[in-house]
């Protein structure tokens, strides 16, 4: 679940003594970027403070920041750019065959936290003839000023004008930052539609776990990549430079691309045909040569793939600050209503070797005290207790934690506080998703109540007080007791710490709502109504009141569930909707915050189109799926056959009809 933050306020923040002496202990001296380059933090301090070098361009861009924007917003450092191990520094913009905005479309505390943006702006900047800087979306104080004073979306790095890039590559991440992506579009001065592009225009493309369905921002995007980023960029900044050595005018450029590769999809190309109930008729391509079916980019080689092993340390505290090392790609368990595990096939694991590596060179660049291993799913990296062994030799003398942001529940629990053992021993966090064991089974995830417990006291046992456990409300055919159960089972993680002889575990219960995704086997099933989790919201409320102080329980927002739920199954006919929201004011719509159900449901009634027929319609399984045209490793018929079987596990373990338990009405 996508962490929430205010962006913090106060004065202009550099990073705190102990890190910056940590760093510059670990790196021998003030880091350097590239050879021959002046010391970044020379680099950082001309960039706030000192006469500004001479510059080929953009000085105009570059003053106009630091004496117009930055003095008139809350937290300045987060635009300022120039970052430890920061690439890019003055000249290189100018001096690129081929310059690429890459763009996060939100707060840069959260950007700055994206390993998969840190990846592409290492491997754009380590390409030769290529220079990538990043932009983040600006927050709504900065957008004012930005609009008052007509500057334009600039670029962190040594910035630059976003409209003057090559290449604008966008993060799409969640379905609730399609209106960002339209602001920064505007701020940049680049028109939000395709079709009002010219070739003095960037190529906008698309790219990230959102794009797998892009069809409701299809008539912003040029090209959409459908699959890993690594491989498919390089091929892209490859094509491209020979494009433009051969003088290909820009927008010539997106058919020619759309072809070449059978990955990217452009959107604008395709006309979709709809039935009078309004369904899909058909996706038909306009030109020839263009694919009917868009395949999956993987990277080839994982293990060897670009990764920053010199990673950018932001100058404020940021969502994740440390560092974070894929030690996996893809997940083993394939739990039925997560897109992730059926979309990332097959699976990637990167070496023991490799990862002390890239560790070692991490550390020495930054000087951070957190080591997180990242993946869907790290337990399932079939070498962890080798790779923790390992790492803790090394790290744990130098101080620095190791962190597991994933865990399964399982007999692998019970090795986390030895692997762990630096660790701070806070929260443990624990995705547990259903309460009671036979809906954990349908869902497919391997979790039951006596191994949670067993993995439980030796986590309690090693010296955790605190647990948070996710759960997930809304699955078909649930039932009242998998509500209470979420209460009842929360209350015995709690006491299951009495029986060492210790207080009580402090647990926090987080419940959301399913979403059901495009290619996973509930892409077919209704979302429940807003009244449904409504009400599983009092009823665990209640039961909170209940008793005082033992589980504390949160709740998603029910609003941003089911716009989630519009947005991730939508159709192009919601690129209106979201254009009218984002005219109305709609912004970082993730965030609690900033998010205006009302101007959604505004801009719903003023197009003409009702959010509950996507959020809120089962489809049949000969219902044409607006991403059906994209790639799926194991195809449409194991989603199908994996449905019925989710209902039938269910109805059989529950003593009903699996007609009862949600099918589609026409299968
Ligand atoms: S374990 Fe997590 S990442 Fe893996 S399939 Fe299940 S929900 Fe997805």
């Amino acid at each position: 679940m996508r962490q929430k933050l205010r962006p913090h306020r106060g004065a202009f923040a550099v990073p705190d003594g102990a890190r910056w002496y940590r760093l510059v202990q670990a790196a021998g001296g003030a880091p350097r970027d590239k050879p021959g380059r002046r010391p970044v933090a020379a680099v950082r301090l001309s960039a706030m403070h000192e006469s500004p070098e001479p510059m080929v361009v953009s000085t105009t861009l570059r003053e106009r920041v630091s004496d117009e924007l930055l003095p008139r917003v809350r937290q300045p450092a987060q635009y300022i750019g120039g970052e430890v191990n920061q690439l890019v520094g003055p000249g290189d913009w100018e001096q690129a065959e081929v310059r690429v905005a890459l763009a996060f479309p939100d707060a840069y505390t959260i950007g700055m936290s994206h390993l998969g943006c840190q990846i592409l702006y290492w491997l754009c900047n380590h390409t030769p003839g290529v220079c990538a800087e990043r932009t983040y979306a600006p927050w709504a104080d900065a957008e004012r000023v930005m609009r008052q004073r007509g500057l334009p979306l600039f670029t962190w790095d040594t910035r630059q004008p976003v409209r003057d890039a090559d290449i604008l590559a966008i993060s799409l991440q969640y379905e609730l930052c399609f209106t960002t992506v339209l602001n920064m579009l505007d701020l940049a001065g680049i028109p939000l539609r395709s079709a009002d592009r010219t070739d003095a225009h960037p190529l906008v493309v698309a790219g990230g776990p959102q794009a797998d369905n892009p069809e409701p921002m299809a008539e912003f995007l040029d090209l959409v990549v459908i699959g890993d980023g690594e491989h498919s960029l390089a091929a892209i900044l490859d094509a491209y430079r020979q494009y433009k050595r051969d003088g290909v005018p820009r927008r010539e450029m997106i058919p020619l691309l759309a072809r070449r590769f059978p990955w990217i999809y452009a959107p604008n190309l395709y006309d979709v045909r709809y039935k009078p109930d309004g369904t899909i008729a058909a996706l038909v391509p306009k030109l020839d040569g263009l694919p009917a079916r868009i395949e999956r980019c993987r990277t080839p080689d994982f293990d060897a793939a670009p990764f920053p092993e010199r990673p950018l340390v932001p100058w404020v505290p940021v969502v994740h600050d440390r560092i974070s090392i894929e030690i996996m790609r893809g997940c083993p368990q394939v739990c039925r209503f997560c897109h992730a595990g059926y979309t990332k096939r097959p699976l990637f694991y990167r070496s023991v070797e490799r990862v002390l590596e890239i560790a070692e060179r991490a550390y020495r660049a930054t000087g951070h005290d957190q080591l997180g291993l990242l993946s869907l799913s790290t337990a399932d990296y079939p070498l962890l207790p080798e790779l923790a062994a390992r790492l803790n030799a090394r790290f744990a003398p130098r101080m620095v934690n190791l962190s597991f942001p994933s865990l399964r529940i399982d007999r692998m629990l019970r090795h986390i506080p030895w692997m762990a053992s630096g660790v701070r021993k806070g929260s443990i966090t624990l995705a547990v998703e259903a309460a009671r064991d036979d809906l954990r089974a349908a869902i497919r995830k391997k979790v039951t109540d006596g191994n949670l417990m067993d993995g439980l006291r030796e986590v309690y046992r090693a010296g955790w007080q605190r647990v948070k456990l996710y759960f997930m409300a809304g699955f078909p055919g649930e039932r009242d007791d998998d509500i209470t159960g979420i209460w009842d089972l929360s209350l015995a993680v709690s006491q299951e710490r009495r029986r060492l002889g210790r207080p009580p575990a402090r647990v926090t219960a987080a419940v959301g709502w399913l979403v059901p995704k495009p290619f996973t086997p509930f892409q077919w099933a209704a979302q429940a109504p807003p009244e449904y989790f409504h009400d599983v919201r009092r009823r665990l409320l209640h039961l909170q009141r209940s008793r005082p102080g033992a589980v504390c329980i949160r709740t998603h927002n029910v609003a941003t569930s089911i716009l989630e739920a519009v947005m991730a199954r939508g159709d192009r006919r919601l690129g209106a909707v979201i254009h009218e929201a984002w005219r109305r004011g709609a912004r970082f719509d993730g965030w609690a915050e900033t998010f205006d159900a009302s101007i959604w449901q505004r801009a719903f009634d003023a197009v003409g189109v009702d959010p509950a027929w996507y959020a809120r319609r089962e489809r049949t399984f000969d219902e044409v799926l607006p991403w059906d045209h994209i790639g799926l490793r194991i195809g449409r018929d194991f989603l199908v056959r994996s449905y019925l079987d989710y209902c039938q596990r269910l109805a059989a373990a529950r003593g009903v009809q699996p007609q009862t338990a949600a099918l589609p009405q026409r299968a």
